[in-house]
C-alpha cells in the first residue's frame, strides 16, 4: 500500500475537530502546553487562527494529508489520530487510539484497514497517549503474528487487543517541557 505525502486532501478542513491542539506536547521558545492538556486558544477552533504560531500554521494530522483516509477517519469522530512516522527509513502510519480504544480496535474498518496495510507492507504502528503530561506508548504492527493472521478479522482483532493491553501497561514516561514563557496549557 502506498501512501501519499504530496499534499493535503483537497477540500477536507479541521472543521470541528480540536485533536492535535490537546493531544500533542508543544515545547517551543514561542509557544508550550504539555501533552493531553488542552491548548487555552483552544474554544470550539483556535480562537487565535489568524495569529497563530508557525507550528501550529504547519502542523497537518494524517487524515489531512491521506486519501486514503476517508472523510470517517477525521480524528475526533473516528477516535484514532493518525501521524506520518518514519520507520525503518519508510513513510508509516502510527494509529493513536484517542477515543475509546477498546471499542476502535474492535471496528471492522479499523481491522480491515490494519489488515490492509500490513499486507500492503505499510509500516504500522498502534499507539496511546500518555496520562496528562507523559509521553504516549506505541508498538508496531507490522509483526510476524500479524503477518500470519492474514484477512482474519477474528485473528486480527485479537492481536490488536493483545497489543493495547500491552500499551496500557507501559511505563509510561514524563515528557519535559525545555521552554518556558509562553504556556498555553490550561490550567
Ligand atoms: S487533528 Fe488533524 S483534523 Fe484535527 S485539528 Fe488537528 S490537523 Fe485538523
Ligand atoms: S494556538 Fe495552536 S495549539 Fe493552540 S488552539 Fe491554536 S492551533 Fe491549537
Amino acid at each position: 500500500m502506498a501512501i501519499c505525502d504530496a499534499g493535503l486532501v483537497a477540500g477536507r478542513t479541521c472543521g470541528e475537530c480540536t485533536v492535535c491542539c490537546t493531544v500533542m506536547a508543544i515545547d517551543k521558545p514561542e509557544i508550550q502546553k504539555e501533552a493531553g492538556v488542552t491548548c487555552r486558544h483552544c474554544r470550539g477552533g483556535c480562537r487565535i487562527y489568524e495569529t497563530r504560531p508557525a507550528l501550529c500554521r504547519d502542523y497537518y494530522c494524517g487524515w489531512r494529508q491521506l486519501p486514503i483516509l476517508d472523510d470517517a477517519w477525521r480524528p475526533d469522530r473516528s477516535g484514532v489520530f493518525v501521524e506520518l512516522e518514519m520507520v525503518d527509513g519508510r513513510t508509516g502510519l502510527s494509529l493513536v487510539l484517542v477515543g475509546n480504544p477498546l471499542k476502535t480496535v474492535r471496528q471492522s474498518w479499523f481491522i480491515d484497514f490494519v489488515i490492509t496495510g500490513v499486507r500492503g507492507g505499510l509500516p504500522l504502528e498502534l499507539g496511546i497517549p500518555g496520562p496528562k503530561g507523559f509521553q504516549g506508548a506505541s508498538l508496531p504492527l507490522n509483526t510476524r503474528e500479524m503477518h500470519a493472521a492474514g484477512s482474519s478479522r477474528v485473528r486480527v482483532k485479537e492481536l490488536l487487543e493483545l497489543e493495547l493491553k500491552r500499551l496500557n501497561a507501559h511505563a509510561f514516561e514524563p515528557r519535559i517541557i525545555a521552554n518556558a514563557g509562553n504556556d498555553v496549557g490550561q490550567p
